[in-house]
């Protein structure tokens, strides 16, 4: 029997089943909102390289393999894809090439069908060794950047400790726990790499990497977060008022933060009916205002809906609110929620990316644009905070 040409008259089939498996399985997340080319990345040439190993051994093929997945760690990378996760694709992998080809397998002689075997287990074997190996680069490269970004803000986060007194015991605090995290699992993949290289590219070892850079990235957060909030404190934060189309704005913002809404299924909402046509106003800052808001509607609300309104009011001014159907705010905090650091205890769980900064920025930038914020909030049934400004800020020049 030929199973090399059994595998190539089969390679769609595997392709298409494999794409919907990975789709569908509950543990790979990250591949939920990618489209099916994206996942299927390079699959037909490796099943194709695979074939040919298996007609005859052809090193030229192993090294197309190797290639294939070198590029396939990468890509998975770049997505976003957890160690684990791509672990479980090539057990998949594994599963629908069996399952495809179990029908003709069982013609063939023990010999035959050991060798088919032998043979696709050895190379997704090399596959995965060879996608992690990219992977891992490549996050080490990330925790590279996080370094050297970190030590470029590091010089602005002196400024800011000796400027700032009342807030430094609690940044040194909030800076501790990814900081001393950073420390801990970097030194951990240091030791287990030196006692054992040959373990190198396993998954624990990456699950500490992910760690690195998860807690370099909420550092980084913190740091340029408590650094705008500084700047805003310094009197350094100009406004660049120009006319702002500003349906087009919320609709970048909603397009944006969609991917973060539809993995919790939550409904996104705009009603921008009577939003007035052009505002003078600093675009950036007010898709500051309103991304910090949205994703915080989202970052709260469990089940149910985020929608924001936006409309002319009297006296030349107007109003955007954010409004969701999430755990709401108890009435003592929600003055609170505006102060730097704070976070309310009213979740029972902390939302994993937190700082306590962007309201605390947020209302800064509405003062700043000559405009108020304000909150109405009922704990279990959700909130809306609105923000209202004038339809032409001023800078200190006009
Ligand atoms: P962060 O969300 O990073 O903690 P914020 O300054 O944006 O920082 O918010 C401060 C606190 O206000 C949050 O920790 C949360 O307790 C509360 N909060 C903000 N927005 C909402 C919301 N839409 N629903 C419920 N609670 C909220």
């Amino acid at each position: 029997m030929n199973f090399s040409q059994l595998l190539v008259d089969n390679i769609d089939t595997i392709t298409k089943n494999w794409v919907e498996a990975v789709r569908f399985d509950r543990q790979i997340s990250s591949a939920d909102d990618l489209p099916g080319s994206a996942i299927q990345d390079h699959l037909p040439d490796v099943l194709m390289a695979m074939a040919t190993v298996l007609s005859q051994s052809h090193d030229r093929d192993i090294q197309s393999i190797v290639q294939n997945s070198l590029e396939h760690g990468v890509l998975r990378a770049a997505q976003g894809f957890a160690p684990t996760e791509i672990a479980r694709e090539y057990r998949l992998l594994r599963q629908v090439i069996f399952s495809t080809l179990e029908a003709d397998l069982v013609e063939g002689t023990v010999r035959e069908v050991m060798r088919v075997y032998g043979v696709i287990d050895a190379t997704i074997d090399e596959a995965i060794a060879q996608c992690f190996k990219s992977y891992v680069e490549e996050r080490f490269q990330e925790i590279q950047q996080l370094r050297s970004s970190a030590e470029l803000t590091n010089q602005e986060l002196t400024r800011l400790l000796k400027a700032n007194q009342e807030n430094v015991s609690q940044l040194a605090h909030e800076l501790k726990t990814p900081l001393n995290s950073i420390i801990g699992y970097s030194e951990l993949i240091l030791r287990s790499s030196r006692k054992n290289p040959e373990v190198k590219d396993t998954v624990p070892h990456l699950e500490h990497i992910e760690r690195v850079v998860r807690n370099g990235r909420q550092l980084l957060r913190l740091i340029n977060d408590a650094l705008e909030i500084s700047r805003y404190e310094a009197g350094k934060m100009k406004l660049h008022p120009v006319p702002t189309d500003v349906r087009s704005l919320i609709d970048d913002v909603f397009q944006m933060l969609h991917p973060l809404a539809a993995v919790k299924e939550l409904q996104m909402v705009v009603d921008c009916e009577r939003a007035p046509e052009k505002v003078l106003t600093d675009p950036l800052r007010l898709q500051q205002i309103v991304t910090n808001l949205v994703s915080n509607a989202i970052r709260y609300t469990e089940s149910g809906s985020v929608k924001l309104t936006c409309q002319m009011l009297f006296d030349n001014q107007w109003s955007i609110a954010a409004s969701d159907t999430g755990i709401g705010i108890a009435p003592e905090d929600q003055l609170r929620v505006f102060d730097p650091f704070f976070r309310a205890d009213n979740s029972g769980t902390r939302v994993p990316d937190s700082t306590g900064l962007g309201l605390a920025i947020v209302s800064q930038l509405v003062k700043l644009m000559q405009g108020k914020i304000e909150v109405v909030s009922l704990l279990g049934v959700g909130s809306t905070f609105t923000v209202t400004l004038p339809l032409e800020v001023k800078t200190p020049a006009s």
